[in-house]
């Protein structure tokens, strides 16, 4: 099997995993307990916190570990938008179409059940949100603005730093959603400019179940785990030592690594890019061509069943993505595929390959080799 979708995980390094393992039997400790066993697993699990305020510019009180990269979406949603509610302040939440479900669903839900306002702000043709449309839709009754550095479907990257500062001017919290970028661009908090950012383990080759939420102080949240007061009473729970460690050290090596890494994949992506678009008719490019993740290609192919393609290229020994999160029955093209305007006939046929420090010019060879026999195939399917 050749694996083509880094972006929907990525096996754990060995390094993060010979770091990790200690505190699963022998430093087993509880970071709440008073005695040295549990001490132990506090210094760890504190510097831990430490490793991770040095790669985004933070200060580790700055820093709450969750469960995965959708609930620290989720605690950034839900948390500023509660607690701006319990200071009467504003309520309406600014994002866009072209955001992971963990972000656009937790907004739909905040409108629909919890009576707060929303609005879907513009996006250009490359799936970037546009700075004025944010200037645009700003009142005096926003609350929050949640914005993805990078897209994981289209490979796009936001320009959150200039989308930041709209928000900042305005004294409105900007969230955004860097758990797909982490592996590749800079997290830097300062940077960027934002007040909330959220992280995932498993995209940047650290283990599944354990993400971040990065808080900037003064910016307030009412807890969505309550309990016991682990992570500054902000998200109770026993904290997963084991996976936090292992967080933290991969994304310490994604930051010392981060361009040795994307040296190794951008030739690759290109190639694929290349010469699919050379070789195959009716093919697009989704997303931007150049402000794009540098493991990231993505299209859509004309009168394609893009589930057919994906078996397909399964059965051939080709594990790729189409990016839509329907995966059998009825198909309906991506949230984010449609939001970029594309015509049914287009949307459905959509393909997203990612690649990683596993992939090889020889996988990318072989790859682009068997994809134009089998999108031929799907199409001839489709005519009968
Ligand atoms: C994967 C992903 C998530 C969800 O993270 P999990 O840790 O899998 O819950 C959220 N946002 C983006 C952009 C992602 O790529």
């Amino acid at each position: 099997m050749i694996y083509l979708d880094y972006a929907a995980t990525t096996p754990v390094d060995r390094r993060v995993l010979d770091a990790m393992l200690p505190y699963f039997r022998e430093n087993y400790g509880n970071p709440s307990s008073v005695h040295r066993l549990g001490q132990k697993a506090e210094t760890a699990l504190e510097a831990a916190r430490e490793k991770v305020a040095a790669v985004l510019h933070c200060k580790a009180e700055e820093i709450i570990f969750t469960s995965c990269g959708t609930e620290s979406d989720n605690l950034a949603l839900r948390g500023t938008m509660m607690a701006s509610r319990k200071a009467s302040s504003g309520t309406w939440i600014l994002t866009a179409k072209t955001e992971h479900h963990a972000v656009s669903k937790t907004a739909e839900q905040l409108e629909k059940e919890y009576g707060f306002q929303l609005e879907w702000l513009d996006i250009n043709e490359h799936g970037a949100v546009k700075p004025e449309s944010l200037s645009k839709a700003i009142c005096s009754d926003t609350a929050l603005t949640s914005l993805m550095l990078a897209n994981n479907e289209i490979g796009t990257i936001n320009p959150i730093a200039d989308l930041a500062n709209i928000a900042k001017a305005n004294n409105i919290l900007f969230h955004t959603d860097a758990v797909q970028a982490a592996a590749y661009l800079d997290v830097n908090v300062e940077k960027l400019g934002v007040d909330l950012m959220s992280l995932g383990g498993h995209k940047f080759y650290g283990p599944k179940g354990v993400g971040a939420l990065y808080v900037r102080k003064g910016a307030k949240l009412l807890p969505h785990m309550t309990g016991g007061g682990q992570e500054n009473s902000q998200r109770a729970g026993t904290q997963n030592v084991p996976y936090i460690v292992g967080f933290a050290e991969a994304l310490h090596l994604a930051m010392e690594e981060r361009e040795a890494r994307a040296a190794h994949v951008i030739p690759l992506r290109d190639r694929i890019i290349g010469q699919v678009l050379e070789t195959i008719p009716d093919v697009q490019l989704t997303g931007h061509p150049e402000h794009r993740l540098p493991n990231h290609a993505s299209f859509v192919f004309k009168d394609v069943d893009g589930n057919l393609l994906l078996q397909m290229l399964d059965s051939a020994g080709f594990a790729c993505s189409s990016g839509s999160a329907c995966k059998t029955g009825n198909p309906e093209p991506s949230e984010v595929i449609t939001a970029l305007g594309y015509s049914h006939d287009w949307a459905l046929g959509s393909l997203r390959i990612t690649l990683g420090t596993d992939s090889t010019p020889e996988h990318v060879d072989s790859f682009l080799k068997t994809l134009p026999v089998l999108v031929e195939k799907v199409r001839n399917l489709n005519q009968r």
